[in-house]
């Protein structure tokens, strides 16, 4: 499976917002959009050009690295959320929102998605009752997601559960931790999701 490999701080900074990629550290000082609020590179203190082309580009990036995506992915779920009835940049929220890693991150047993598609691929979730090891699959309201009972006792959830409190669990899903099982009541609404992306932007770019 193919992966970014660079650090995904400099994806944070690039776009000058935490964009949360890396779990515990993200709410401590050693963040380093805290620390170093510039894009990286050697000419990220200078002025930064900003065209429409430019806007849409960045949005797509930044969206496209919060679900840890890489362009192939992206885009074919850009068009999958213009096939798909309704306001195409909500599909496209709710088409990402939907994946088993980012719904096992949002049920609070991961620390971060990039760990919870880790949980996923190596066979710990099952999905109404069924084993399933592929980050990318599409839950639907009604599906039961929990961890498997031999792998309850593992430190990454564990961890994860314990610390969840920071961000929260939405609530257009249902956890019960002491059962390590949560249920999918329904998909977000544009107005339960982060307010920071415009996905307008994105849906322009893929327009073109
Ligand atoms: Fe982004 Fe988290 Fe790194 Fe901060 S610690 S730059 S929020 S990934």
């Amino acid at each position: 499976m193919a992966r970014y490999t660079e650090s995904v701080c400099r994806f944070c900074r690039r776009e000058q917002e935490k964009l949360f990629l890396k779990g515990d550290r993200c709410y401590t000082d050693k963040c380093s959009v805290e620390r170093r609020n510039y894009p990286p590179g050697q000419h990220g203190q200078g002025r930064q050009k900003k065209t429409d082309y430019g806007m849409q580009l960045r949005e797509k990036q930044k969206v496209k690295h919060i679900y840890g995506l890489l362009e192939k992915q992206f885009r074919n779920y850009a068009h999958l959320a213009e096939q798909k009835k309704g306001v195409t940049g909500d599909n496209l929220l709710r088409i990402l929102e939907s994946r088993l890693d980012n719904i096992v991150f949002r049920m609070g047993f991961a620390r971060s998605r990039n760990e919870a598609r880790h949980l996923v691929s190596h066979g710990h979730f099952l999905v109404n009752g069924r084993k399933v090891n592929v980050p990318s699959f599409l839950t639907k309201p009604g599906m039961v997601v929990e961890v498997k009972e031999s792998s309850r006792t593992l430190e990454a959830i564990d961890d994860a559960l314990k610390t969840v409190s920071r961000r929260g669990v939405p609530e257009w899903v249902q956890v019960d931790p002491a059962a390590f099982k949560g249920t999918v009541k329904a998909l977000p609404t544009r107005e339960e999701l982060p307010p920071n992306i415009r996905e307008q932007l994105i849906v322009e770019f893929y327009s073109k």
